[in-house]
C-alpha cells in the first residue's frame, strides 16, 4: 500500500458542470486531518448563495435527466463507476486524511462506491421496475410506474463520506432525479474529490451539484423551496431540527438515516470467540464512530466472567494509529468528539458503572484526535441514565448481565434508538422472539451490528430514523409510485351506470 500524498487544491463548488471558486464567500474553514493536525488537506471557502445557484441548476437540468430512459441514465452511471473504480487508491486516502480512519477501512469505503452502482443497477432498479396488473379492475389493467421527484439535497456525514452519500445518489440518478449535495464541514476534500469524478464521468450540466458548507449551509439548502427530496445522514439531533424547519415543505420527501445506541447479546450457549471477535469488530471499528457500532453489550451471567475478561484482554491490544501505518483504530473526528468522550467517561463512573477499561486521550508521533477505547460495566440498568441512552459515537461499550430474556429485549429498546441489534447464540427460538421483540430496523445473528450489507434495506426506527431505509430500499423513497388504469377498449354505454340518461351516437 502506497503512502505518497496525492496532492490536493481548492476547486470550488461544483455547480453546472463546472467548479465555481468561492470569491468574496461568508467565511471559511479549514480541512485539517484528525490524524496529524500539521496536515492541512485544503482550506474551504463557502458562500450561501452557491446554495440558490446549485438548486436552480439541478432544477434546470432535471426535466431532460428525468426524461432519458433508465439505459441511458445507466451509461453515465457506469462511466461514473469506471471514474471511482480507477480511482480508489486516491479516495481512500482522502477518506483517511479527511476521518482518520485507518487505510483499510479507507479503502473498503472506496471500493464500495463502484460496488454501489453495481448493486443499484442490477438488483435495487427491480424494485421499481414497471408492473402491469391484469383486471387490476374488472376488464380493466393497471400499471404501476414510479416517476422521479425532482431535485434531491444530500446532506452527509463525516464518518462514510464518500459510501453514504453515495448511496442516495446514486440510486436517485438512476431514477430520474438531480441532485445537490453538501459533505459534511469535516470532510470536504473526499466532497470535492466525488465532484471530480462526476466532472471526469461527464454527466450532463446540473445533474449533480456540490456545495461546500456548515450546518448553516445544510439548513439553507434543505429549506429551499425548489428542493423536492432530502435525504439525510447524521445525528438525531440534527435530523430532528431538519423535520422541524420543513414541517410544512408538504411536497419534500424525507429521509432521515440518524444515529444508534445499539445492543450485542451474548447468551450463555454462544460461540465465544466468534462472540468476542465480532463485539470488538461492532464496539471499536472506525474508533467507534459507526452508526450501527455496538455500544452495548449484554451478557448472559452464566459466561460474563469469560466473556468480559476476554474482550477487556482483546480491547486492550487493539493497536491505534495513523491512518498510514494500518492500524486497527484511527482517530475521532475533531477536539469536540474527543471531549465529549472523555466527559462520558465521568458521566458513566457518576451514574455509577465501574470503568473497566478507562478511555484517555492519546499522544502519538502524529499529533490529533486519538483516544484509547473504553469498558464500562453497568452494575444497574437504567433507562434515564445519561449514559446508558446516550449516542457517544466512540470506542466506549458497556457491558450489562441478564438472563432474563425478556428483560434483556428491554434494555436493547430502552434508548429511544432502533437502529441495530446483534444476538450470540445457537437458539433460534431466541432469535425469532427477537424478530417480534427487538424494535430495530437491523437484527443480526451471530454477526456483529455494523458492516452492512447494500443487497439489504438500512435504516432505523425511533430516533433512528423515520421509516425510509436507505440502502438496497433507498431507490424506493426517490421515487413516487404512479398508478394507471389502461383501458383501451370502445365505449360501452350498457356499463354506464343507473340514472345517467346518457344518448350516446
Ligand atoms: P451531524 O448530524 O452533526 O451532521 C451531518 C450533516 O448535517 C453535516 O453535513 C452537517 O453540516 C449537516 N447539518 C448540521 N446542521 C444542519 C442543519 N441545521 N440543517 C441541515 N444540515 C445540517 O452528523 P455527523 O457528526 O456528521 O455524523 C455522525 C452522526 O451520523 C451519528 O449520529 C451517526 O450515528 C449518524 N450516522 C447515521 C447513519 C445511518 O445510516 N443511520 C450513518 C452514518 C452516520
Amino acid at each position: 500500500m502506497s503512502t505518497t500524498i496525492f496532492p490536493v487544491s481548492y476547486k470550488g463548488d461544483f455547480i453546472n458542470g463546472k467548479f465555481v471558486p468561492v470569491t468574496k464567500g461568508d467565511g471559511d474553514f479549514k480541512d485539517i486531518s484528525p490524524a496529524d493536525l500539521n496536515d492541512l488537506v485544503m482550506t474551504v471557502p463557502f458562500k450561501h448563495d452557491h446554495i440558490d445557484e446549485a438548486v436552480s441548476a439541478a432544477k434546470k437540468a432535471y426535466p431532460a435527466w428525468a426524461q432519458l430512459t433508465v439505459d441511458e441514465r445507466k451509461s453515465y452511471l457506469m462511466r461514473l463507476k469506471e471514474m471511482y473504480d480507477s480511482h480508489v487508491d486516491q479516495m481512500a486516502q482522502l477518506i483517511c486524511r479527511d476521518t482518520g480512519k485507518p487505510l483499510w477501512d479507507g479503502m473498503s469505503e472506496a471500493k464500495a462506491l463502484g460496488n454501489k452502482i453495481d448493486i443499484t443497477l442490477n438488483y435495487s432498479l427491480k424494485l421499481v421496475a414497471e408492473e402491469r396488473i391484469s383486471n387490476a379492475l374488472p376488464s380493466v389493467d393497471g400499471v404501476i410506474r414510479h416517476r422521479s421527484r425532482g431535485v434531491m439535497a444530500v446532506v452527509g456525514p463525516f464518518n462514510f463520506p464518500a459510501h453514504l452519500p453515495n448511496g442516495h445518489i446514486v440510486p436517485a440518478l438512476i431514477s430520474g432525479n438531480t441532485i445537490v449535495f453538501k459533505p459534511s464541514e469535516q470532510t470536504p476534500a473526499v466532497g470535492q474529490f466525488m465532484a471530480e469524478l462526476f466532472e471526469k464521468a461527464k454527466f450532463p450540466p446540473g445533474v449533480f451539484n456540490l456545495v461546500q458548507g456548515d450546518g448553516a449551509a445544510g439548513g439553507r439548502l434543505v429549506a429551499h423551496e425548489l428542493v423536492d427530496g432530502i435525504l439525510f445522514t447524521g445525528s438525531y439531533e440534527v435530523g430532528l431540527k431538519i423535520k422541524q424547519e420543513t414541517l410544512t415543505h408538504y411536497w419534500k420527501i424525507l429521509a432521515l438515516e440518524m444515529g444508534g445506541k445499539n445492543a450485542t447479546i451474548v447468551w450463555d450457549d454462544a460461540d465465544m470467540d466468534k462472540a468476542i471477535y465480532e463485539s470488538l469488530v461492532g464496539a471499536y471499528m472506525t474508533s467507534g464512530q459507526r452508526c450501527s457500532g455496538t455500544s452495548r453489550i449484554i451478557v448472559h451471567p452464566k459466561v460474563a466472567d469469560e466473556f468480559t475478561e476476554r474482550f477487556y484482554q482483546a480491547a486492550k491490544k487493539l493497536s491505534i494509529g495513523h491512518w498510514s501505518e494500518n492500524p486497527f483504530m484511527g482517530t475521532l473526528i475533531n477536539e469536540a468528539a474527543v471531549e465529549k468522550y472523555v466527559r462520558f467517561q465521568e458521566i458513566a463512573n457518576r451514574e455509577n458503572c465501574e470503568s473497566l477499561m478507562r478511555g484517555k486521550s492519546l499522544d502519538l508521533k502524529h499529533k490529533g484526535y486519538y483516544v484509547t477505547p473504553s469498558i464500562h460495566l453497568v452494575k444497574k440498568f437504567d433507562p434515564n441514565s445519561v449514559y446508558q441512552k446516550s449516542e457517544i459515537f466512540g470506542p466506549n461499550v458497556a457491558i450489562y448481565q441478564n438472563d432474563n430474556f425478556d428483560e434483556v429485549m428491554n434494555i436493547v429498546n430502552s434508548t429511544g434508538y432502533g437502529l441495530a441489534m446483534a444476538l450470540f447464540s445457537k437458539n433460534k427460538d431466541l432469535y425469532e422472539q427477537a424478530q417480534f421483540k427487538a424494535r430495530v430496523g437491523i437484527l443480526n445473528w451471530n454477526r456483529t451490528t455494523n458492516g452492512a450489507s447494500s443487497r439489504l434495506p438500512f435504516g432505523g426506527m425511533g430516533k433512528s430514523g423515520n421509516d425510509r431505509p436507505s440502502a438496497h430500499f433507498a431507490i424506493q423513497y426517490c421515487t413516487v409510485p404512479v398508478a394507471s388504469l389502461e383501458d383501451p377498449t370502445p365505449f360501452d354505454a350498457t356499463k354506464a351506470l343507473p340514472g345517467m340518461n346518457l344518448e350516446m351516437k
